[in-house]
């Protein structure tokens, strides 16, 4: 059988087979102590059955299994303390992954690379996480030739997938062995909502990190948990009405006076876009430009009405954000933004009104 489409798999996705009576997408379990006998659910912390739903959802789409976390950054950093040997890190991903490591793991050495390289040899090192597309600067690498080259210096490979999503891309079927996420972000899609997940390409590499969850402690609430997997069920439209719309604002942005330095992967005319194409399955609907100054956006975002300034992305909302603000090594003036779900005529048409404010 063909594989089925994008929309029936996240609709369907971790829904347990029906039985009269119980709901569609099963209510989340709350449970500490459970009668004990069954081989998973004993401790509340080791495990719940509203997380194995979610898990086995975006295990399906991310082809692997799934460990849900509390948020992307618990389920990085857990990736992180399995690195034996050097670690690499994108230099232009997202800060606080520097900021962890940086903290709390002082005794690794690190070679930080921008994602758009040129990437260093590998020996000697144990762990390389990328980030692509890269937030904010959303440049892309090979994930292919990179996992081939780090699994030819016996390191693995992470990739940070948070802004592609499963639908977007894969990294488990192009190599990598751990795909991690914010599913904070365009995965849950409502903005009312932390949490994330690592998927793993080997169980063995799943059992370490569902350990390394149970010893730390790190668990997701089953409420968070089952709204990720209630939001996840329409990621397929939002993913696709936002890339639309990302698209018709990247029109209006690139003949826009004052606007430089604009990218969206999904653009022919974007630097990034042929090895995007090649290794993505579908855009998303975050891009980055920039005004002239922190004041300049000041007031595009309050010309705006549909854009509000928020500092997260891939939700429902359409929301922008001016990252030099958090520390990002990046121009005062750089936005990073995140086009929402509403109707692309009248997203450009604000837009358009927002951005001729800044010539006067
Ligand atoms: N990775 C990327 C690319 C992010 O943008 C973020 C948050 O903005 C994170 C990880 C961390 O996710 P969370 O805020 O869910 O901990």
């Amino acid at each position: 059988m063909t594989e089925l489409g994008d929309g029936t798999r996240c609709v369907h996705a971790g829904l347990a087979d029906p039985v009269p009576g119980t709901p569609l997408l099963a209510s989340p379990v709350f449970g500490t102590g459970y009668h004990l006998g069954h081989p998973s659910y004993g401790y509340g912390r080791a495990d719940n059955p509203t997380w194995r739903a979610l898990e086995e959802a975006i295990g399906s789409l991310d082809g692997g299994e799934c460990v849900v976390f509390p948020s992307g950054m618990a389920a990085i950093s857990a990736v992180l303390r399995t690195c034996e040997g050097r670690l690499v890190l994108p230099s232009d991903g997202y800060f606080v992954t520097r900021s962890y490591v940086q903290s709390e793991l002082p005794w690794l050495e690190v070679v930080e690379v921008p994602t758009a390289g040129p990437w260093p040899s590998f020996d000697g090192v144990g762990l390389v996480l990328l980030e692509t597309p890269s937030n904010p600067g959303l440049d892309v690498c090979d994930i292919t030739a990179l996992a081939a080259e780090a699994h030819a210096a016996g390191a693995l490979l992470a990739v940070d997938n948070t802004t592609a999503t499963p639908l977007g891309q894969r990294p488990l079927q192009l190599g990598a062995d751990f795909a991690v996420a914010s599913d904070t972000k365009a995965l849950a899609g409502h903005s009312d909502v932390v949490l994330g997940h690592v998927t793993c390409s080997d169980p063995a590499l799943a059992a370490r990190i569902r350990e390394s969850r149970t010893f730390s402690g790190s668990v997701p609430g089953p409420f968070e948990t089952w709204l990720a997997h209630r939001g996840l069920g329409t990621l397929d439209l939002r993913l696709a009405r936002q890339a639309a719309n990302a698209s018709a604002v990247y029109k209006v942005l690139s003949s826009a006076p004052g606007v430089t330095g604009l990218r969206w992967p999904g653009a022919p005319e974007d630097p990034s876009h042929a090895l995007a194409a090649r290794q993505m399955r579908r855009f998303g609907g975050v891009l980055t430009f920039c005004l002239p100054s922190a004041a300049h956006v000041d007031r595009f975002l309050a010309a705006s009405s549909l854009v509000t300034g928020a500092t997260s992305f891939g939700g429902l909302h359409s929301t922008a954000d001016r990252r030099a603000q958090w520390g990002d090594p990046v121009p005062e003036g750089l936005v990073r933004l995140s086009a929402g779900c509403e109707d692309t005529e009248d997203l450009v048409a604000d837009i358009r009104t927002a951005l001729s404010t800044l010539d006067t």
